[in-house]
């Protein structure tokens, strides 16, 4: 019995597809029917987490027959950001799903240590690409006059406060509030706009987490189901929210966190 591809016909682009969650989300969305276009600054996966290991994303997707290319895109630089949407728009078409997913963490400071410059960039990348990310596909979701979804990857960090640094927690408690108001301003578009806020995930990103015994303890105690998040935890949440079953779900930040934030 062949399976329902829940997003056949879409198109998708997902920022930070190379690596970690961007890349559970393309192979997910992709398995589900939508054509991908992968938007990242850089092609080649991180080899140092295991799963990322190998092709990159776009390749992998069309080694399971499916349909995907990739663009270079820096979403700090707007006109980068507007020509990977451009991309996504004229290879396959159309565009109906964005993911504005690119993310950089550096390593943990207590404020009185923490360098202005890593503040700096840490909001160039969390907050400003996710600013010109939304900008650009509403833009193009507008002119296209069908509606569309993006979704945010935002943080447990943007909801609580959290041991991780200052400079991460207000880039995603911003990306959380840019949600919500643009949830607000385009939904007579037909456009949704929704967050995922993830507890600590399986990741490049968190592999001092992961390599470290005591910390991968600790982290893991403050989550109550008892086991670090997957990519493909948060991928299944944004194919959620990219599905028609969350037609009429908008500005929300939905935790997907093994209960992170309930205790
Ligand atoms: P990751 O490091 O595995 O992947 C991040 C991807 O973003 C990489 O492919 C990287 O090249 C890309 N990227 C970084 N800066 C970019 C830029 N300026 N332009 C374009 N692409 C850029 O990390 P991840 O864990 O998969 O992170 C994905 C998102 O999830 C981030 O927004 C992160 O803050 C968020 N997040 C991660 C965790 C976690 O524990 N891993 C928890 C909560 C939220």
């Amino acid at each position: 019995m062949s399976r329902e591809r829940r997003l056949e016909g879409r198109v998708a682009l997902i920022t930070g597809a190379t690596s970690g969650i961007g890349r559970a989300m393309a192979l997910r969305f992709a398995r589900e029917g939508a054509r991908i276009m992968c938007a990242d600054r850089r092609r080649e996966p991180d080899p140092r987490i295991g799963d990322d290991a190998g092709a990159p994303t776009h390749e992998a997707i069309r080694a399971e027959g499916l349909d995907a290319s990739f663009v270079a895109c820096d979403v700090t630089d707007g006109a980068s950001v507007a020509k990977a949407i451009r991309a996504a728009a004229d290879t396959y078409g159309r565009l109906d799903i964005v993911a504005a997913n690119a993310g950089i963490a550096f390593e943990t400071y207590p404020i009185a240590d923490e360098p202005f410059e890593d503040y700096q960039a840490t909001i160039r990348v969390n907050q400003d690409g996710v600013w010109w990310t939304c900008r650009e596909a509403v833009r193009e979701m507008i002119r296209q006059g069908q509606g569309g979804r993006i979704i945010a990857t935002a943080s447990i960090a943007g909801l609580a406060g959290c041991p991780w640094g200052v400079a991460y927690g207000a880039s995603k408690g911003a990306v959380v509030q840019i949600v919500r108001t643009l949830a607000a301003q385009v939904a007579k578009h037909g456009i949704t706009v929704n967050a995922i806020c993830p507890g600590s995930v399986r990741t490049a990103m968190s592999r001092e987490t992961m390599t470290n015994p005591e910390r991968n303890a600790f982290t893991r105690a403050l989550h109550p189901m008892g086991r670090l998040g997957e990519p493909e935890d948060i991928a299944g949440a944004a194919f959620f929210l990219a599905s028609d079953d969350a037609a009429w779900i908008t500005g929300v930040a939905l935790p997907v966190d093994g209960g992170y934030t309930c205790v």
